[in-house]
């Protein structure tokens, strides 16, 4: 078998997620703090869509690169709400954001290059970089500092090899957000020195407190150097139909846009009508916010009030991220009790590179919220 895929490490987040569905479809009552994706259904405007392409007979092969009305959808809001300047040929619509990141990297990574990965990080970022043969180089990034990119540190991580600066705001696991400030300061750092950053900006529309999004690409001077990734997954709940896409430089779009020629050819021809539908209604998205909002202050007061576990408040995403080093146990051992003897479960942070931490994500309901937080006070006491 080769080589490259023998050292992959299965999907934490997925397998987890996984077991939890199954564990709750065999009737069992765990509560969910496992999940990588939104609890509440696909929007009714999304799914008529979707039907409506289905009747319509549109269920053949899209061009490669997307359909032109969700290509051109998508350019006038990045244009728009992101101030990214550019074009339907600026974007490749993939099939999930997943792989557009994947994409991304294959287009531009030769053997040996150097990818930048702050850590905590996303668990398939390394792996993704290790299927294209470079090498991932994680850049530690500390607590105290919100698990902020430093810049000094950053600095000290660029080598004559390094390709890639992998940015993800806000972040799975941690939920950090960058102002425009940091961002101008890291896009200081990297700029002439031949290196691309892919922006991972999934999470976008779920931060808080007021802040506001600011995308790398739109920084002066960025544009021609950053790849923008984005998706429907999260904001629309749309997990299950596969649809991201991939902004950047017409050169290098054009170059992806071969790989998913040979490869998965488009993305499915009905979630992509989906996909439009979800743009044409925005709103929706405020809505998501503000609910989550409210989840993520419920359960971090909740948290907070515990001894032995230390919740960090994410500034954006649906995911906390919890210190849990004075509980003596690894961030799997407590994971697997948790769920083994509490029935709840969570992500253990040593497959994001972060042992001494584990992922608890609030989407879920208020009632779920409360029920977890109950049931961990319970597992501390007993321990
Ligand atoms: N980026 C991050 C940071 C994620 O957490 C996820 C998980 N869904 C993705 C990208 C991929 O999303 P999808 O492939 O479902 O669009
Ligand atoms: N990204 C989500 C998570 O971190 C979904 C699962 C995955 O694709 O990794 O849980």
């Amino acid at each position: 078998m080769n080589s490259r895929v023998l050292t992959l490490n299965k999907s934490a987040t997925l397998r987890i997620t996984a077991l939890t569905k199954k564990l709750i479809r065999e009737g069992n009552d765990i509560v969910n703090f496992a999940a990588g994706e939104p609890d509440f259904d696909t929007p009714e405007f999304v799914k008529n869509a979707a039907k409506q392409a289905i009747d319509d007979g549109f269920t053949k092969y899209t061009p490669s690169s997307g359909i032109p009305d969700l290509k051109k959808a998508i350019a006038e809001k990045l244009n728009k709400e992101n101030k990214i300047e550019c074009v339907s040929d600026n974007i490749i619509v993939t099939a999930g954001a997943k792989y557009a990141i994947f994409a991304a990297l294959f287009t531009l990574l030769n053997p040996d290059d150097e990818v930048i990965i702050p850590s905590p990080y996303w668990v398939s970022y390394p792996e993704m970089v290790k299927l294209t043969g470079a090498k991932p180089v994680f850049l530690p990034l500390r607590e105290e500092t919100n698990f902020k990119i430093n810049p000094a540190d950053l600095q000290k991580a660029i080598t004559p090899k390094t390709k890639v600066l992998i940015l993800n705001y806000p972040s799975n696991p941690a939920g950090t957000v960058y102002d425009r400030q940091e961002l101008d300061e890291i896009c200081s750092i990297i700029q002439d020195k031949n290196i691309f950053v892919i922006s991972d900006e999934i999470y976008e529309s779920l931060i808080y407190d007021g802040l506001e999004h600011v995308s790398f690409a739109s920084l002066p001077n960025a544009s021609n150097i950053t790849l923008t990734v984005n998706g429907f997954s999260k904001a629309f709940s749309m997990t299950g139909w596969r649809i991201g896409y991939l902004a950047g430089p017409k050169d290098i779009i054009q170059n992806t846009s071969k790989i998913i020629d040979h490869t998965t050819s488009c993305a499915c021809s009905i979630s992509q009508k989906g996909a439009l539908a979800a743009l044409k209604n925005s709103n929706w998205v405020k809505d998501i916010q503000q609910k989550f909002q409210q989840r993520r202050d419920k359960l971090y007061a909740g948290l907070k009030a515990l001894s032995r576990i230390h919740p960090i408040k994410p500034k954006g995403s649906f995911y906390m991220f919890c210190d849990i080093r004075k509980t003596g146990l690894s961030s799997q051992e407590l994971a697997s009790k948790l769920l083994e003897s509490y029935q709840v479960s969570c992500i253990p942070a040593a497959s994001f590179g972060a042992e001494g931490f584990i992922r608890i994500s609030f989407s879920t309901s208020a009632g779920q919220i409360e029920k977890g937080i109950e049931r961990i006070n319970r597992f501390l006491k007993e321990l």
